[in-house]
């Protein structure tokens, strides 16, 4: 089975550099980058768990499941 992978999705005309979605980052998957705006730092790391797109005030972030890559199982 392949490894869920994430793909990260900015978009840095709506970023406002808050900083909130590279706090909250628990896998510091995403990271202060120049100008405060948020740095993809290794997107291998993404573990989807979508704190960044949903703390986002200005819905700049979204986290897409890759194709190929194993859906999450129903429960
Ligand atoms: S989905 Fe979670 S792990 Fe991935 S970049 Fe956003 S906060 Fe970090
Ligand atoms: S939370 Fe949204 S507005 Fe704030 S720095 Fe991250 S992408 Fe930019």
């Amino acid at each position: 089975m392949p490894k869920k992978a994430y793909k990260i999705n900015i978009n840095y005309a709506w970023c406002k550099r808050c900083g909130l979605c590279y706090w909250i980052c628990p896998t510091k998957t995403l990271v202060e980058g120049e100008l405060l705006y948020p740095k993809i730092d290794n997107e291998e790391k993404c573990i989807g768990c979508l704190l960044c797109e949903n703390i986002c005030p200005e819905m700049a972030i979204d986290i897409e499941l890759k194709k190929g890559a194993e859906a999450i199982p129903e429960s």
